[in-house]
């Protein structure tokens, strides 16, 4: 096990995505193996030293930067077992292994993982406890979907096997004789009908491992992982379709679900989107994005069948055509080498407006809701008119396939409270519409606040009750979520 204690090494461990600056704890734990693990969560845990979990440090908020304690890093926790069968391919990795590794690690058997968030240094441990997602959600789900299994470290050093079958709530609780002899009652609350990362899942008759997943590192340490994983498709089409008017990219969208849904000719992994500003600030970097563009969407198909390729490029250059989007302009991309491209061109959005945010160079608060699919136009509208309003700068960008976007505002020094109003009123707006303030980044410190806007008092004092059946002295992950 390393150990950490000097102040000047260990600050980089206090550090997110979040802005939050004033982090601080006494060491630095770095188990080298499970045993180690295990061990040090429980010797911590008996003498009251608060615990926060680290992955590699890209969340949104805050979750992993302690106030006080002690820090234990997944760094060194990366192995990754991959087994092949005649049947199936069970990819198994440690807490530490991060999205970049399982890619490789995965290329090489001709299978991938089917959840895709945008930043692949981010660890899988993680991105359990966070339930990520990335632009693949639409077809795939997010990291909920697609975990088969998760080894999961308790207080008193007992590593659970959890799978969707092994610990099932009978109704609404369960016995989970090795944390106490009285049964964990599921948080009483329903959860909106959208992609959701805010607060413990909660549905009759669950699974403890949907429980934990998304519980933000608040209950326990999730120390391995074993993913679901698919044969690589044989051919993947992407472009990006640009549009002069918002509206009209919207109707693509929504034209491109019903046929999804209704006839099933077109089966997208991702539709993703970039409002007028986004494209703004895109073309800084990539001078070819036409002029006159105030939307654009990507559409990315996997190919399976070789012989529907013509049908499906077919379909989309149809629909493309009904709803009016620049037809001599669609970046298709068909080879591999021009799929990085495209990759690395969405990708960089979030990386342009972070760098920005770190340099400084104005005050960011980038929202993260999703509501239902009827509500699509109705939300962008909105975020529109109230930006217009208000006079804020900001970028619309996102998983428009579940009516899912990060409105970053992006505010001077005398426009910060503004701003914050404004974000307020939008996950208000947001869960009115029955979505929620968090559909893929989590509560953590950053958003604690807004929780009750969609659970209420009386929902966050449901979450206590389960988090205090878990860690009765509030040590794991303290200060994520909720105050104790
Ligand atoms: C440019 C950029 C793009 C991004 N794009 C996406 C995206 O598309 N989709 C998305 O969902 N997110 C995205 N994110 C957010 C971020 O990458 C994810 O939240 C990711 O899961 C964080 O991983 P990490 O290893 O950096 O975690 P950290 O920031 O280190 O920790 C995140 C949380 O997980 C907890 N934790 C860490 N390890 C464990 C463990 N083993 N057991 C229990 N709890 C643990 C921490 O305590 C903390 O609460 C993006 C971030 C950036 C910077």
């Amino acid at each position: 096990m390393i150990i950490k204690k000097d102040k000047e090494i260990i600050k980089s461990y206090f550090e997110d995505n979040s802005g939050i600056l004033n982090g601080d704890a006494d060491e630095v734990y770095i188990p080298e193996n499970m045993k180690e693990c295990t061990r040090i969560i429980t010797e911590l845990y008996k003498k009251n030293i608060p615990i926060t979990f680290s992955g590699s440090g890209t969340g949104m908020t805050g979750g992993r930067i302690p106030f006080k304690g002690a820090v234990l890093s997944s760094e060194r926790l990366n192995k990754i077992t991959l087994e092949q069968n005649k049947e199936k391919v069970l990819l198994k990795v440690e807490a530490g292994a991060t999205l970049e590794d399982i890619k490789s690690a995965c290329s090489k058997s001709g299978v991938f993982f089917p959840v895709n968030p945008t930043e692949e240094t981010a660890t899988i441990g993680a991105s359990t406890s966070n339930n990520s997602s990335g632009s693949w959600t639409y077809k795939y789900g997010s990291f909920r979907n697609n975990i088969l299994e998760i080894d999961f470290v308790t207080r008193n050093g007992v590593t659970l096997k959890i799978t969707k079958n092994s610990h099932r709530f009978s109704g609404d609780s369960i016995f989970l004789k090795e944390l106490s002899d009285k049964p964990l009652v599921r948080p009483m609350y329903t959860m909106p009908m959208v992609k959701n990362a805010a607060g413990y899942y909660s549905k009759k008759d669950m699974s403890l491992l949907d429980l934990i997943i998304g519980s933000e590192g608040t209950l326990g340490f999730i120390s391995s992982i074993t993913l679901k994983v698919l044969p690589m498709p044989k051919k993947v089409i992407e472009c990006i379709v640009f549009f002069a008017f918002e509206k009209d990219a919207i109707q693509f969208v929504n034209k491109t679900r019903a046929l999804r849904n209704t006839q099933n000719t077109l089966d997208p992994r991702a539709l993703e989107f970039f409002n007028v500003n986004a494209l703004k600030f895109l073309s800084e970097h990539h001078s070819s994005i036409p002029d006159n563009a105030k939307a654009g969407v990507v559409f990315e198909h996997e190919l399976n069948d070789l012989s529907k390729e013509d049908e499906i490029l077919e379909s989309l250059l149809k629909l493309a055509e009904d709803c009016h989007a620049f037809l001599d302009n669609i970046w298709m991309a068909d080879t591999p080498k021009r799929l990085e491209e495209l990759r690395l061109f969405r990708h960089s959005l979030p990386s342009i407006v972070n760098e920005k945010f770190k340099r400084k160079e104005f005050y960011k608060l980038s929202t993260d809701s999703a509501v239902p699919d009827e509500c699509l136009s109705d939300i962008l509208d909105y975020y529109n008119y109230e930006i217009k309003k208000s006079g804020l700068t900001s970028i619309i960008f996102g998983h428009i396939g579940n009516n899912h976007f990060h409105v970053n505002l992006l505010a001077k020094k005398n426009e910060q409270e503004k701003a914050k109003d404004l974000y307020k009123k939008f996950m208000e707006k947001a869960v009115s519409l029955g979505g929620t303030i968090s559909a893929e980044h989590g509560i953590g410190k950053l958003k604690k606040k807004y929780l009750p806007i969609l659970y209420g008092q009386k929902g966050l004092n449901e979450m206590k009750r389960v988090k205090l059946y878990f860690d009765p002295k509030n040590l794991f992950n303290s200060g994520n979520l909720l105050d104790l």
